[in-house]
């Protein structure tokens, strides 16, 4: 992709409208633009991180054996009355009245959906287990919405929705659920801390909300030093089964509102506190939606049992700002290498020079070819602002061609991440960024 022809509308200032520096770095790379309070247009850089994130998350929903269908945003009000959450959810849900004064709703969330879906269609314990999800806009009329798509009105939330026959097998398919957490946000570069979640009136100890650590992050966290030690990379692949859930499901892990400082078991000493940002959320419910909204399949001796359902959430559209908290400096942002918009900027030094030019098409041809998706900056702008603005958007990989190197037949790469420069051929420079993908 040629930069010169490309939609990126970076930004010299800080906007002042934000306060947290994955918001500003979104405003200043380019990625979104506000489109009124807590709703944001994406703009093609924003929307391709965006678009890798729900890549990697459908991937270990599938792998887990959940299967994707797509519900509507626009939800009619009487599933939720069945439910009986048409009154309790409150100002946070957009009501709607169409033209002939039918009562819809922008959802926020989809059990009622889910539970109405299934109960048309499956009538029998031999369907189950199953694990439907779908990745879609949701809207919540939040009072103050913040921190840019962190806390947004309009965003975009992959819920998933299980269906067993018994407790033991929603036991099972929410432990399937939590190894596809820790899988999915190891794989984004993320270190996803399960802590323990109220279950609220519906009680039991089944919920799990995965929190990624930074500063700037709304919930005050207290866990087990041990949790840290626990490294993101080998929960790529944990399945279910792997000791390590139980550990994690065991170890203190709180947020405030459920750490009590007497009856905490882990010493002062061992203990952290530190603040988190809420990018997933899993819960066993029971029937609570099938007994309301008459859920059943016929179980293994003929009678009628209500399905025993749970739901599993992650914050796609919340993650893009939850990373950069997580990985930036302060030059920009640094993306992992999973879900970069493109896997490497080239920037030409000198453009209408045509050796310079040649080469830079010429590394940009090969890249391509290898499968690589490449940002070319061959617009007619100073080296110093073509440097700053690959910086901010955070590319992991920069090549500079220019006149001075090419005289010796090289090529300047830079790993963003650590700032390490190299000088290489051309043919050493496209083995060294087609490895780093492999
Ligand atoms: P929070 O406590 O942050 O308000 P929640 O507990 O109400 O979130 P859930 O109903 O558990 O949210 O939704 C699942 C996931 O959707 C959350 O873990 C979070 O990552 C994301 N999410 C929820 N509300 C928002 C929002 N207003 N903007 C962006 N993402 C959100
Ligand atoms: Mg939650």
């Amino acid at each position: 992709m040629r930069l010169s022809r490309y939609y990126l509308p970076v930004l010299k200032e800080t906007p002042a409208e934000a306060s947290i520096v994955s918001h500003q770095l979104m405003l200043r790379a380019g990625l979104v633009r506000q489109a009124s309070a807590g709703i944001y247009a994406w703009l093609p850089l924003g929307l391709k991180v965006l678009k890798n994130i729900e890549a990697v998350v459908r991937a270990e929903m599938n792998r887990a054996g959940a299967v994707e269908v797509l519900m509507p945003t626009i939800q009619s009000a009487d599933l939720w009355r069945e439910s009986g959450r048409y009154d309790d959810y409150g100002q946070e849900m957009l009501r709607i009245t169409d033209r002939h004064d039918r009562d819809m709703l922008f959802g926020p969330t989809n059990e009622e959906m889910i539970t109405d879906l299934f109960r048309r269609d499956v009538r029998s314990y031999k369907d189950l287990p199953l694990n439907l999800y779908h990745i879609q806009w949701k809207f919540r009329d939040e009072v103050r919405p913040r921190f840019g798509v962190m806390r947004g009105r309009e965003f975009s939330m992959k819920d998933a929705y299980s269906f067993d026959l018994d407790e033991a097998g929603a036991r099972a398919s929410y432990e399937a659920m939590f190894a596809a957490y820790l899988r999915t946000f190891a794989r984004l570069g993320l270190r996803g801390i399960p802590v323990r979640a109220d279950t609220g009136p519906i009680g039991g100890d089944l919920s799990h909300e995965f929190h990624i650590l930074a500063d700037t992050g709304e919930s005050a966290l207290f866990y087990d030093k041990a949790l840290e030690d626990i490294a993101s990379e080998t929960m790529r692949d944990v399945m279910p089964g792997d000791p390590i859930i139980e550990t994690l499901q065991n170890i203190y892990a709180m947020e405030e509102g459920q750490h009590d400082p007497e009856a905490c078991p882990v010493d002062a000493a061992s203990l952290s506190t530190k603040r988190g940002i809420e990018v997933g959320h899993i819960f066993f419910f029971g029937t609570k939606y099938s007994d309301a909204m008459g859920a059943k399949v016929q179980g293994p001796d003929g009678g009628e049992v209500p399905v025993q359902m749970g739901s599993y959430g992650i914050g796609v559209s919340r993650l893009v700002g939850g990373i950069i908290e997580a990985s930036h400096d302060d030059e920009g942002i640094i993306w992992p290498e999973a879900i970069t918009p493109f896997h490497v900027g080239i920037i030409n030094l000198r453009r209408g020079d045509a050796d310079v030019d040649g080469a830079s098409e010429g590394l940009e041809a090969d890249l391509e070819r290898a499968g690589l998706e490449v940002l070319y900056d061959d617009r007619d702008e100073r080296a110093g602002v073509k440097f700053g603005s690959m910086d901010l958007i955070g590319l992991p990989y920069q090549v500079t061609i220019g006149p001075r190197g090419l005289k010796d037949g090289v090529f300047e790469v830079k790993t963003r991440a650590t700032g390490e420069k190299q000088t290489l051929s051309p043919d050493e420079t496209r083995n060294f960024i087609t490895q780093a993908f492999r």
